[in-house]
This record gives structure tokens, C-alpha cells and sequence, in this order.
């Protein structure tokens, strides 16, 4: 007889070398967990560390905690921390603000980067609404014009003209993985510069920053990494330009020398020139505390668990619900795919209403899309097949097909 969906979830769960990883978590048996790609799990350790904070650093410390428990430094150590996640070299990213704070900072950095006669910013036309906003006062303060194109169509959009393009290298609605070697190539052979927001990807695929050559990036702590709600987000500043970086928010923090309290601005060298003002410590310091569980992780093996976890989930939805109910809108080719399987149902608020009831906890986009983030981390393949058996169960009970829609 051969297997069942069930039994070769099992199977691959004991023989996944990630799977021990899930203990690291404060999560329970009863919960399926499919929305780290919105707020990531506790990592089980991280309250014990924030309780050390508070009561020592925070509560007798006090003051000193600034110098003797290494809080002014946390940007920049943290920032190096995250460096080999998203494969970039010492010294070139720091933490602090949020995202959309850092997608400012960037772009009107790559705006000052570029040269006078590159008057077009082009911009993801998929991209996370706060990108697509913050780029177009960005490019209003700097005098560029912005141009909003698919991912895909840049390569054949840039030109003289253009100073930067800002793209999502996961998009968070479909789950699609854009071309990130590619498209930097394209904007770099322009002399234009390439500007990354890796919020869907940083912790869930290998990014290769370095390598392929991007100029700047950003994003979030609170997704794949795990940081905790509203962790603070991360800007990479590659090596080559941080000397003429021109941060558009020059706070005292990037300083060359803070303490001295002159009047007159000078900037910091290296990526701590992308600080602005004082840390949100308490944040910060649980996000380092929860980077832990990286350690000894390879980023290589998350992505093969992501792609094998989301395959066999699509697979369960195929086998487990009735044709026409659901269609998929992630790419089936793995080099298009993030960790996350984005499916189209016309009865969406209500199915993910009911899964989440039933503890299938996966996330709503308006107004038809079913969104289930696959943490390699610590969400399982029994995990993945008890989530699109609930998913048919649910559709089951709920009447109603695509065409209706
Ligand atoms: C989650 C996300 C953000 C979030 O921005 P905040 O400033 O943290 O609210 C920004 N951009 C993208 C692409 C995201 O996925």
C-alpha cells in the first residue's frame, strides 16, 4: 500500500536535520502556525534575557548599562549578526528605526549616490504599500521623477536616466521571488543602483548581498528573524559607498563623535553612519537575544526545507480540496518562490475567519487571498498537511466556488 499525505509528513519531519530547531520556540502542539512571515514565534529562551535587562541592566545599572552592558554598540554588533544571514560582510549593516524609516534613509541615500542628470527613481509596482509611499516623498524631496514597473520589466527600463530602482525581493502578497542577481546586474551595468527590501526573504532564503553586487537594502526584524513585535529594521550600506553616504536624517547617533555635542554635523564612517538617534534598546536587545537560534544554522539548508515544505503543502491542497475552490498565485518554479503560499478563494475572510478558529493560523490579504508563511525554523510537514486538511475541511462547510467571485 503507499503512503499517505499524513505518513510522509511524518517521515520527513524525522528526517528533517531542522526539526529539533522547533523546541527553540514557545509554541504549542495545538497551533498551526503559518503567519512568522507577519509576527515570528517566540523563541522560548528570550524572556529570561529580557527579565535580565530590565531588572540588571535597566534596574541597577541603570546609566552605565549605556557603556558596561554594551548598549550604545548594539547597532552596529547587531547589524553584524544579521550580516551572514543575508550574506554580507562585517561592518556594513546597522539596526535601528523601522523599515519604513530605513526605505527613507536609502533611497534618498542612492538619489544623493547618483549622478546630477539621473532624474527617475524606479519603483516596484508590487511592492509593500509603505515602500511606494516613502519612495515617492523620497523622490519628490530629491527632484526625481518616479516610475512604478513590474520587477521584471526594469531590466529593459533602465537607462541614463536612471538614478535607483527600490524592490522587494519576496512580494508579500503572492509570495513571487524576484530576480535579485539579475536585476542588480541590469541597474549596476546602467550605473544605476539597486536598492533591496528583503523583508520576505532575510531569514527564510539565501540573499547574497555581496555577492551580487547590491548597493543598498533594508528590512525587518520581526518576520523570519523573529525579533518580536516591532523589532527594529536594518539598513546594509555596501562598503563602496559608505564613505559618500549622505543620510537624509543626520541624528547625533551618527556622529563621528556623539559626545563631544559640537554644533556642527560630521558623519561617522562605516554603516553606523545609517544610525539616527538614540536606540529603542528594549527592542533591540530582544532581537539579538532571539538571533541565537541561528546559530549553527545554514541558510542553504532553510531554503531546501522552505521549498520542500511549501512543494508538499501545495501538494496536500491539491490532493485534499476539491478542484476550483482555491488557486495558487506562488510560482511553482522554485527560483520564483519565497516561503509562502499565497492561494486565491473567493470566500477568503471567511476560510481564514474558520481556520484560524480551528488553530490553522495563517494570515487574510483583501480581498481574496489566503496567505500561509512556511518558517522553516520551526513549522513541520505534518504541520503543513493538517493545515490543507483543515483548509478542505473549512471549504467544505463554506459554499461557494472561484467563479463566484
Ligand atoms: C513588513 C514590510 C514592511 C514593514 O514596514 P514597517 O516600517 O516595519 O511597518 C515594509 N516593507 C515590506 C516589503 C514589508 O514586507
Amino acid at each position: 500500500m503507499s503512503e499517505t499525505l499524513r505518513e510522509r509528513a511524518l517521515r520527513l519531519d524525522a528526517e528533517d536535520p531542522l526539526a529539533k530547531l522547533r523546541e527553540k520556540f514557545a509554541l504549542d502542539d495545538e497551533t498551526v502556525y503559518l503567519d512568522g512571515n507577519s509576527l515570528g514565534a517566540l523563541p522560548a529562551h528570550v524572556p529570561a534575557r529580557m527579565a535580565d535587562v530590565i531588572t540588571r541592566e535597566w534596574g541597577q545599572l541603570r546609566i552605565r548599562s549605556w557603556d558596561e552592558s554594551g548598549w550604545w554598540t548594539a547597532p552596529e554588533r547587531i547589524g553584524d549578526r544579521i550580516a551572514p544571514l543575508v550574506g554580507a560582510a562585517a561592518g556594513q549593516i546597522v539596526v535601528g528605526d523601522s523599515t519604513s524609516v530605513n526605505v527613507f534613509k536609502a533611497v534618498v541615500g542612492a538619489a544623493r549616490l547618483s549622478a546630477d542628470d539621473r532624474d527617475e527613481i524606479l519603483v516596484d509596482a508590487t511592492t509593500f504599500p509603505t515602500d511606494g509611499y516613502i519612495a515617492e516623498s523620497a523622490a519628490r524631496l530629491t527632484g526625481h521623477r518616479m516610475v512604478v514597473l513590474d520587477p521584471a520589466d526594469i531590466p529593459d527600463a533602465v537607462g541614463p536616466r536612471t538614478a535607483a530602482a527600490l524592490v522587494n525581493h519576496v512580494d508579500y502578497r503572492t509570495g513571487r521571488l524576484q530576480d535579485l542577481p539579475g536585476i542588480t546586474a541590469a541597474l549596476r551595468a546602467a550605473g544605476a543602483l539597486a536598492v533591496w527590501d528583503l523583508c520576505h526573504s532575510a531569514g527564510a532564503l539565501p540573499v547574497g548581498l555581496d555577492e551580487h553586487g547590491v548597493d543598498l537594502a533594508v528590512g525587518c526584524t520581526y518576520k523570519y528573524l523573529n525579533g518580536g513585535p516591532g523589532s527594529p529594521a536594518y539598513l546594509y550600506v555596501a562598503e563602496r559607498h559608505q564613505a559618500a553616504f549622505d543620510s537624509p536624517l543626520p541624528g547625533w547617533n551618527s556622529h563621528a563623535d556623539p559626545f563631544a555635542m559640537t554644533p556642527g554635523y560630521r558623519a561617522a564612517d562605516g554603516a553606523l553612519r545609517g544610525r539616527v538617534g538614540t536606540p529603542d534598546i528594549l527592542s533591540m536587545l530582544a532581537l539579538e537575544s532571539a538571533l541565537d537560534v541561528w546559530d549553527g544554522v545554514d541558510i542553504e539548508d532553510v531554503r531546501a526545507k522552505s521549498l520542500a515544505l511549501t512543494d508538499f503543502f501545495l501538494e496536500c491542497v491539491r490532493e485534499h480540496v476539491p478542484a476550483g475552490r482555491v488557486e495558487s498565485l506562488t510560482p511553482g518554479a522554485h527560483a520564483e518562490r519565497g516561503s509562502q503560499v499565497a492561494l486565491r478563494c473567493a470566500e477568503a475572510p471567511a476560510v481564514m475567519a474558520e481556520l484560524i478558529a480551528r488553530g490553522v493560523v495563517g494570515d487574510l490579504r483583501r480581498p481574496d487571498v489566503l496567505r500561509f508563511g512556511f518558517t522553516p525554523l520551526y513549522v513541520g510537514f505534518a504541520d503543513a498537511e493538517r493545515a490543507a486538511r483543515a483548509l478542505a475541511d473549512v471549504l467544505a462547510e463554506v459554499p461557494g466556488d472561484l467563479l463566484s467571485s
